[in-house]
């Protein structure tokens, strides 16, 4: 083992670049040299590929987004697309990959894995949806930019005894939704891995207003409908005043926080670690507080990603 790349796909995630540089960083201090890809497997397949060295990584923990910059290329899905890149790498004299990317990207990594190219999968998404691991890069910075919010909107929503409905991403998965709704107070969360009844909904707020309560927080998960629609089915239940909040793309940006940091710092130097060790084919993790590897083939077909089903039980009992 003596060069070895990185790259970020699919949707960028706050820490990313502390993935990247950890990556770098610790390949440099065992000896290796590191070669950056730009654009994510499009930038692979196009051999946009560069060497980095250790300032290049420099002045870049602290950055959102990603330096290597991120695309989606539906054409590494095909054979075709991968057996170029695995030409690409080869090219370049490079003995092993380091994907940093959600579920898309890690199916990236695993036909690499399967054409016998030495890959090493890093969970980096804000959705926390990837199976292998119990928390992705970019997950804690995200629920920290949604809760920032949420305290902002009850004070407006308190001034003006309303409700809102605040839409937080996370595709088909609701840990967002779960995780900013139990620290932001929400009085419901809605999300797709649990069923939710309007009516049910419509009565806690209901109860809630009789008591005298000034504000009530829905956080709902975009995986389940648009908060225009849930704002929609809620009025047939009642007169709520319901005001809609849609974060967008603010939950992507942003300076990653400490714990994302340390995530990806470590599981950056863990991947150097395996590839050393001459392990490919895998994915690392963190799994109740240990660092991990898996084989990402079998984890990709056997394993599903599931939130914290106890943070939804929580919140039923002490929200409201
Ligand atoms: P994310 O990695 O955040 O889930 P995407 O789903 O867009 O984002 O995937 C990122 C990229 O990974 C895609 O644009 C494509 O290049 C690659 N990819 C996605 N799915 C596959 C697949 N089934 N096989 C090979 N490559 C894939």
């Amino acid at each position: 083992m003596k060069r070895i790349a990185i790259l970020t796909s699919g949707g960028d995630a706050p820490g990313m670049n502390a993935a990247i540089r950890a990556v770098a960083r610790k390949a440099m201090y065992e000896g290796l040299e590191v070669y950056g890809i730009n654009y994510g497997y499009a930038g692979l397949v196009a051999g946009d590929i560069h060497r980095l060295d250790i300032a290049d990584v420099g002045d870049k923990i602290q950055r959102g987004g990603t330096f290597l910059y991120s695309a989606r290329y539906p054409e590494f899905a095909q054979r075709e697309g991968q057996l170029k890149g695995i030409e690409q790498l080869k090219k370049f004299n490079i003995d092993a990959l380091v994907v940093i990317g959600g579920d898309g990207s890690y199916h990236g990594a695993m036909r690499l894995t399967e054409h016998g190219y030495p890959t090493i999968g890093l969970p980096g998404t804000i959705d926390n949806d990837i199976p292998g691991t119990d928390f992705t890069i970019g997950f804690d910075t995200a629920i920290n930019t949604v809760l920032e919010s949420v305290d902002r909107i009850r004070d407006t929503a308190t001034s003006h005894t309303r409700t809102f409905i605040i839409e937080v991403m996370g595709r088909g998965a609701g840990d967002i939704a779960l995780w900013a709704g139990v620290a932001g107070g929400a009085d419901d969360i809605i999300i797709p891995e649990h069923d939710f009844d309007m009516a049910h909904v419509a009565k806690r707020l209901k109860d809630g207003q009789e008591r005298g309560k000034k504000h009530s927080i829905i956080m709902l998960a975009e995986g389940v409908m648009s908060g225009d629609e849930f704002a929609k089915k809620l009025a047939e239940h009642g007169d709520f005043d319901a005001r809609v909040t849609v974060l967008g793309h603010v939950q992507r940006g942003g300076t990653p926080t400490a714990r994302d940091r340390v995530l990806a710092s470590k599981l950056g130097a863990y991947a150097v670690d395996l590839l050393l060790e001459g392990k490919g084919g895998l994915c690392v993790g963190i799994k109740d507080n240990k660092i991990v590897a898996n084989d990402i083939i079998e984890t990709l077909e056997n394993d599903k990603h599931h939130p914290d089903m106890s943070l939804y039980q929580l919140n039923q009992e002490i929200s409201n």
